[in-house]
């Protein structure tokens, strides 16, 4: 048994000075009660002197091995030109590496993509460079690597399923080096009081990998694994992956295991990859990555296995074709939302959209940060108008789709209390409001990486609660996020407790 006590707790009223106490027993909550109630008690009890007290927090997407292995990378953040990025990618080649791997490239730095690749062509003739931009979705790949390594594209920037078919073509970093890195990304989650975590995109070349990884972690993190439908398609090997002989060191609250499929159908808005019924500033609608015959597959694999489907969708056309398909599914007797599915970014969900969706019971998770980091790149590719309803929590919600925020991380650094404040304040980059109409509240925002997110794991209940019955792990928050000002958030200090 633990006792926490002197607090105020999620949504056991927010004005609450701080005179609750929550009694844990097994890893699981017991009571809930005023301090005065549990005077007396015999248990270890820890005084939480007015901090906040939550249910740890749900990343509804990200992925947990990109983060380690960007930890093995250089990191290009920060620069603001090429020159700057090689120098970068110079110190780093000293060592002896089998490919010298970069990545936050930020594409807006320079004006030409081909003449910047053949810079890297020209300066690093006899180093294997791979540069990726910070969304992940394209980056450079150098002559000489691909020439050494096999990669059949005879182009040095490649943009989406080239560039992640040219990647795993590449060395892997040592295994002891990816463990370590897998620890520190562990450590990292839980110090912001993370414990539900996603490897996001499982493909078959990376399956193996993941698995040993997990197997050496050991993790105390819950992570939920989103496998490709393409790359598994043995039905028995199937049945066993989702039904645990893949679940490492599975514990009831932490381990890995495999939740379901995710599919990518289209790109990112930055990069103008996203899939648009209209056309960018500039021309051009983005890159539709999976035919409808590809999502129908999906969505029928999903349905006849009883399975949850997460698709990737940053463009309305790329929601339109996901939607259409679960609704065609559904026309046919399919209940999708007994199965959850997800609308991954819904960067550009129209209000018409989410009502269809809201209707079939799916949910979307939004990636409420771009907001801050790129709005600059939106509002130049997408006119003020469109940028301004990008993510559209606010309408989201009026319709009754069920929302989750996440950081898509290592996209942007795995801290939830900055999606939640941006979702709330959608500032751009020189703090002016971006749709001040989607602007969503705290309580809302909270949902969102509390027990929405628990719902979207099929964990309601368990998680994203502070009340009886739910796991016994907690983010503790030096201020109240519901009763102290908005622009004090991305300030509370958060750190994690359980019992
Ligand atoms: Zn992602």
């Amino acid at each position: 048994m633990r006792l926490f006590y002197n607090c105020p707790v999620y949504k056991y009223g927010y004005g609450n000075e701080g005179g609750l106490a929550v009694l844990c027993k097994d890893g699981i909550i017991a009571s809930i009660g005023k301090t005065e109630d549990y005077d007396g008690i015999d248990c270890p009890s820890t005084d939480l002197r007015g901090s906040f007290l939550a249910p740890a927090f749900i990343e509804s997407h990200c992925h947990f091995l990109g983060c380690a292995d960007k930890r093995l990378s250089v990191d290009l953040s920060g620069s603001t030109d090429l020159e700057e990025v090689k120098k970068r990618i110079l110190r780093a080649a000293a060592a002896p590496v089998k490919i010298v791997r970069a990545v936050n490239f930020e594409n807006n730095m320079c004006e030409s993509l081909d003449e910047a690749a053949l810079e890297i062509d020209r300066d690093f003739s006899d180093v294997p460079v791979m540069v990726a931009n910070t969304s992940g979705h394209g980056g450079f790949i150098n002559k000489y690597a691909r020439k050494k390594y096999g990669v059949e594209s005879n182009k040095t920037y490649l943009v989406e399923k080239e560039f992640t078919d040219a990647q795993s073509k590449l060395p892997m970093p040592l295994f002891e080096d990816l463990l370590c890195a897998a620890r520190k990304t562990e450590k990292d989650f839980l110090s912001r009081a993370i414990t539900t975590v996603q490897e996001g995109y499982i493909e078959r070349s990376t399956m193996n990998i993941c698995l040993k990884l997990y197997d050496a972690l050991d993790t105390s993190l819950d992570i939920i694994g989103y496998i490709s439908p393409f790359d598994f398609d043995d039905p028995e090997e199937n049945e066993k992956i989702f039904s645990g002989y893949l679940c490492r060191g599975r514990k009831r609250e932490s381990g890995f295991r495999i939740g379901g499929y995710k599919i990518i159908i289209d790109g990112s808005p930055q990069m103008r990859t996203a899939y648009m019924s209209r056309d960018y500033a500039g021309g051009g609608r983005g890159i539709l990555s999976l035919s409808p015959e590809k999502i129908d597959f999906a969505v029928r694999r999903a349905v006849s296995e009883g399975r949850q489907l997460l698709a990737h969708c940053n463009g309305d056309a790329a929601a339109d074709e996901f939607i259409s398909s679960a609704e065609r599914a559904a026309a046919k007797g399919a209940d999708i939302s007994a199965l959850r599915f997800v609308i991954i970014h819904g960067f550009m969900l129209t209000a018409e959209l989410m009502e269809r969706a809201s209707r079939l019971g799916m949910m979307v998770s939004f990636f409420p940060e771009h907001i801050e980091r790129f709005s600059d790149v939106h509002i130049a590719n997408l006119g003020i108008e469109r940028a301004g309803s990008m993510a559209p929590a606010a309408t989201a919600i009026k319709k009754g789709l069920r929302c989750t925020f996440h950081t898509d991380a290592p996209v942007t650094p795995p801290d939830l209390m900055r999606a939640v404040f941006c979702a709330c304040a959608r500032l751009g980059k020189n703090n002016s409001v971006i749709g001040a109409d989607e602007r969503i509240s705290v309580e809302e925002a909270f949902a969102g990486i509390c027990e929405n997110a628990a719902f979207q794991y099929f964990q309601e209940g368990l998680k994203g609660t502070v009340s009886p019955g739910a796991l016994s792990r907690f983010a503790v928050l030096d201020r109240n996020p519901f009763t102290c000002s908005q622009s004090e958030i991305p300030d509370i200090k958060v750190s994690y407790a359980d019992a």
